[in-house]
């Protein structure tokens, strides 16, 4: 079946063409980026079978007034005579959307309808970045593709079964009843692929699926999961919330928004503003890729070093805090662009937790692979993996078991 995910940004749109069957039968045959929508100039890089031998690479620079225009040249290049992976766009079964949030309306993937897209727009001013364009994408999906199921894939939705004492703040309770102020969560998709994954690769039940999963890219963040559920996560009401991330702060207690707004005369938007793009990594010491970070620390550079340790931290504290919340853990799954490859951070979030069990194999922390992995020592008590998230793949498989009226 043919299913074309859709992850529309507000000035740009990522895609993915993918034949499947299952989780273990598919094919990827076209992935590319529309950016700089609505600029003078934008730009499409559009592949065709990607990191196959075939693969091709197709990149134009020309406006896209309009992610229509965008979409419609993605349509174009997919169904191109010469070059296409399709005939006819009708070929397309469905079409899988990534979408921020919708709160508690939908704490699973649904097909769109009238009242999904009045639930989206309901949560803009929870999701003013994302879920406006994520409804954009949704609108001009429906018009290239009229006979394709539009399939929603919300964010958020795996940390629907989290119960109240984790997704609540101890804050007027009214805020939450009037307002839907709690924690959401983000990165579900992901987390959800990753507890299916270690399950599987643990070959235990979804009932004993324990873990604790690590999304470390860009932006971080971890779930406790018990029983192939999530019970807890580091995200909040936004992704600002938890882990130290390449632009964003984590935790912070509130009252410093207050105190450096009156000392700078920012008001809340720019405070906000400067806790998601210029804090985390960044903020310390200037970087936020995570490889420049680990180079300049390795040379010396003290505030990267300083910047790599207070991530780690964050995260060995997260891990205490959720080995709490998890206790029969059978795993710490890594995920996301630093959890997958850097071997050197992982280590280092291990140094001083043998007290917890928690011991890597130093040689097989080392392997780099594209397959899920164990890197634990043999005298650690819980097992440590490292498993290759893919998102796509995820939203596509939900959207082929929405179709074919199946549990996801
Ligand atoms: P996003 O959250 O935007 O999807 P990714 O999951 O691709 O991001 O992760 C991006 C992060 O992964 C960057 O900080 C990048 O430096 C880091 N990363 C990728 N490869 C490595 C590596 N070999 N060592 C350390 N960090 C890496």
């Amino acid at each position: 079946m043919k299913i074309l995910v859709i992850n529309a940004g507000s000035s740009s749109i990522k895609y993915q063409l993918l034949d499947l069957e299952d989780v273990h039968h598919f094919s990827l045959l076209a992935s590319g980026l529309v950016e700089k929508i609505a600029e003078p100039v934008g730009r499409i890089t559009h592949k065709v079978f990607p990191g196959s031998p075939k693969e091709a690479k197709v990149v134009e620079d020309r406006p896209f007034p309009s992610h229509r225009e965008g979409l419609s040249r993605v349509v174009d290049l997919l169904c191109d005579p010469e070059n296409g992976v399709i005939r006819d766009a009708a070929e397309i079964a469905g079409v899988g959307h990534r979408v921020l949030n919708c709160g508690e309306v939908y704490s699973d993937t649904v097909r769109v309808d009238a009242d999904v897209k009045a639930a989206i727009r309901d949560f803009f001013p929870l999701g003013p970045l994302h879920n406006p364009a994520n409804l954009m994408g949704i609108e001009v999906a429906e018009e290239f593709f009229p006979s394709a199921a539009q399939v929603a894939v919300f964010d958020t939705a795996f940390h629907g079964t989290m119960p109240p004492k984790a997704f609540l703040y101890a804050v007027p309770y009214e805020w939450y009843e009037k307002f839907r102020l709690r924690k959401y969560g983000f990165h579900g998709t992901s987390h959800k692929f990753i507890a299916r994954a270690a399950q599987e690769f643990l070959g235990i039940p979804r009932e004993e699926t324990d873990i604790i999963s690590l999304h470390l890219g860009n932006g971080c963040s971890m779930a406790a999961v018990r029983g192939g559920k999530c019970v807890d996560t580091s995200m909040g009401v936004t992704p600002l919330e938890g882990l130290v991330m390449g632009t964003r702060s984590g935790d912070i207690d509130a009252t410093a928004v207050e105190y450096i707004a009156d000392k700078t005369g920012a008001d809340v938007h720019q405070m906000l503003v400067a806790l998601n793009k210029k804090s985390g990594l960044k903020g310390i010491c200037g970087v936020n890729d995570m490889r420049e970070v680990v180079a300049a620390a390795e040379g010396g550079n003290e505030r990267a070093a300083l910047a790599l340790d207070m991530f780690v931290y964050r995260i060995q504290k997260y891990i205490g805090s959720y080995l709490a919340v998890v206790p029969n853990v059978k795993a710490l799954v890594f995920t996301g662009g630093i959890g997958e490859n850097s071997d050197g951070v992982r280590a280092r979030i291990f140094q001083g937790l043998e007290h917890l069990g928690l011991v890597l194999d130093p040689e097989k922390n080392a392997i780099r692979s594209p397959e899920p992995r164990e890197i634990q020592a043999a005298e650690a008590k819980t097992k440590i993996l490292v498993i290759p998230t893919n998102e796509e793949l995820q939203i596509a498989l939900e959207t082929k078991a929405v179709i074919e009226g199946r549990e996801i």
